[in-house]
């Protein structure tokens, strides 16, 4: 069994996910996160929200838009057209398949950005067949993602759930924007269930048809370069493969974030910004730095709506996912919602000192027209619709009117103007997480098989629970003993209390769930008043007095390891 398939076991054992609705056989892309499961789940959103928004509090807030969307936002985003995935129906059987993945898993070479039309004569020219019955596969059309719904009881104000988090952030930024500091950066960052009605979803976390976000818009004046939060990533380096390695076929190479912002190989040095902290992030929820790369996508790779995108890949345990996306967006999204909403969405830019600014004018010679109705109207109809600049190039091309120059009645002269600021669209840069890619990520770091038994090596700020406490044998005395023990600790602990079953299976579960720290009260305990503390990961044991387990702890959860921690206490 391949290892990430002994991970979805584990899972499904010990209350971590599972797939929902199984008493009715399951739906395809949907998952119940378990007890297990949701704890370490929200410790990863925890972690998440440290990085991304608690160490940016200074310019990144965090705000909660609905599931529900009306149709206009996503006509107006571009996914009503464009979120759409190729499938292709058997003729026979009439199973569907997603045909960019049939094909690249079929025949092996790379199709992303293909049209339908170039899909469906690659199917035909390398003969791929239906792989269930062998059938022939039909025409590839395009197939959209979007859930709809119908808001209200009257039909026809349709509705959709929403596939990403960003859409309600840049609907509400102008609020945003004015109820802040109404300054740029801004970020505003959300955690969210998104939907996406994906065609094959895959076994596990992976691709899933509901799942969650967590992203940040980060709203910036695109001429502003200077980005002094950025010094303190400057020596930190991360694996990229830079799209002309990648065309080339070479492998990420290891790059300090300085060196990319100073070579200009990231659009925006935010680029760099939010990747150095998605870097630190992926790390802390114990993805090892050599297990992950940037990639950059090339051009036809791209949203449409990106002049840069980097996805973050996680290479582990034989499985390859992209954890997280970061995308250049530009003024693509304000620009659009303007358009559709007819809300102007520009921030205005105050200079330091007014600018003098020239200005092109257009001056109508009316004198020369006013006794002239036919004339003025051909002039003017002329130069309808068109600006100073279109107007000067008509002008000094010598056009004519009625055999009479334009140059008789129009004129562009130049004026000095004082401008106090610009409006203006902040550029967009955006990384993007799945909650759920985070957690399964996470479990396949930790997974570790030791002695025939699996042991969930997850690092200590994402584990389910911090230390578990346990009576060794049924005995009253020791389960009141370890009960008292449990009390005193859940007040400053995450705790959890077991004493069912014999002792070997109570460590083995919390081996498989990640307990980091176990505590056994035996027949000892009640003479000597100590415990015993044994380490998940090394299964050493050290014997401690009851009232020094808080401090014990406590020190087992800084920096340092259980043997040097044991070793003092035993001094
Ligand atoms: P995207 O908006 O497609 O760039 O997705 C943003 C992030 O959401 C990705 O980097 C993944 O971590 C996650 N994600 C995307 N699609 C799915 C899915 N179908 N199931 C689970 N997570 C997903």
């Amino acid at each position: 069994m391949p290892d990430s398939e002994k991970v979805i076991e584990l899972a499904k054992r010990r209350g971590i996910f599972w797939p929902s609705y199984e008493i009715y056989g399951g739906v395809a892309g949907l998952y119940d996160i378990g007890p297990i499961g949701t704890r370490i789940r929200n410790k990863i959103v925890q972690m998440w929200r440290r990085i991304f928004v608690e160490e940016n509090s200074e310019f990144v807030v965090e705000i909660e838009t609905p599931m529900i969307t009306p149709s206009k936002v996503l006509e107006a985003s571009g996914h009503v057209e464009n979120f759409t995935d190729p499938i292709v129906e058997c003729t026979k059987c009439h199973k569907i398949y997603r045909a960019d993945h049939l094909i690249e898993e079929t025949v092996h070479v790379v199709v992303e950005g293909l049209k339908p039309s170039d899909l469906t004569s690659l199917i035909s020219e390398k003969g791929i067949k239906c792989p269930a019955c062998g059938g022939d596969l039909g025409e590839v059309r395009n197939f959209n993602l979007l859930f709809s719904t119908n808001i209200g009881p009257y039909s026809g104000n349709v509705g959709y759930l929403r596939p990403e988090t960003a859409q309600g952030m840049f609907t509400a930024f102008k609020r945003v924007y004015e109820t802040t500091r109404q300054k740029l950066p801004l970020g505003i960052a959300q955690v969210g269930e998104v939907a996406r009605n994906e065609i094959s979803p895959r076994q596990g976390l992976v691709r899933m048809r509901e799942f969650t976000i967590m992203e940040v818009e980060f709203f910036i004046d695109p001429e502003d370069k200077d980005v002094p939060w950025l010094e303190k990533f400057y020596d930190d380096e991360i694996n990229v493969l830079f799209s002309n390695s990648k065309e080339k076929g070479e492998r990420p190479s290891r790059i300090k974030i300085k060196e990319m912002v100073d070579e200009k190989l990231v659009v925006n040095p935010w680029m760099a910004f939010w990747m150095a902290s998605a870097s630190k992030f992926v790390q802390s929820i114990g993805i090892a730095k050599e297990n992950f790369y940037f990639e950059e996508k090339l051009p036809y790779e791209r949203a449409h709506y990106s002049s840069q995108t980097f996805d973050q890949i996680v290479e582990v345990l034989g499985e390859k996912v992209e954890i997280s996306g970061h995308a250049y967006r530009g003024n693509y999204d304000l620009s659009r919602h303007s358009k559709f909403s007819n809300e102007d969405l520009t921030v205005f830019k105050k200079f330091d000192n007014p600018r003098v600014v020239k200005r092109k004018t257009i001056l109508i010679n009316k004198d020369k027209l006013k006794n002239n109705p036919e004339l003025q109207k051909e002039v003017m109809s002329l130069i309808s619709g068109k600006n100073a600049d279109q107007i000067e190039l008509l002008v000094n091309s010598g056009a004519e009117i009625k055999d009479r120059k334009l140059s008789e009645f129009i004129q562009i002269i130049e004026r000095e103007e004082k401008e106090h600021g610009i409006k203006f669209y902040p550029h967009v840069v955006e990384p993007s997480f799945g909650v759920e890619r985070c957690l399964y990520l996470s479990l396949l770091s930790a997974y570790k098989e030791k002695k025939d038994r699996v042991v969930l090596s997850l690092p200590k700020n994402i584990v389910p629970y911090q230390v578990a406490v346990f009576p060794l044998l049924d005995r009253e005395e020791l389960t009141a003993k370890a009960k008292k023990i449990y009390n005193m600790l859940k007040d400053n602990f995450e705790v959890l209390y077991d004493d069912s079953g014999s002792i070997g299976k109570r460590y083995a579960r919390v081996d498989e769930i990640g307990v980091p720290y176990a505590i056994t009260v035996d027949p000892q305990s009640l003479s000597d008043d100590t415990v015993t503390v044994r380490d998940r990961d090394t299964w050493e044991q050290v014997r401690i007095k009851t009232q020094d387990l808080n401090t014990f702890i406590q020190k087992l959860f800084s920096d340092k390891g259980f043997s040097m921690v044991s070793g003092e206490a035993k001094r």
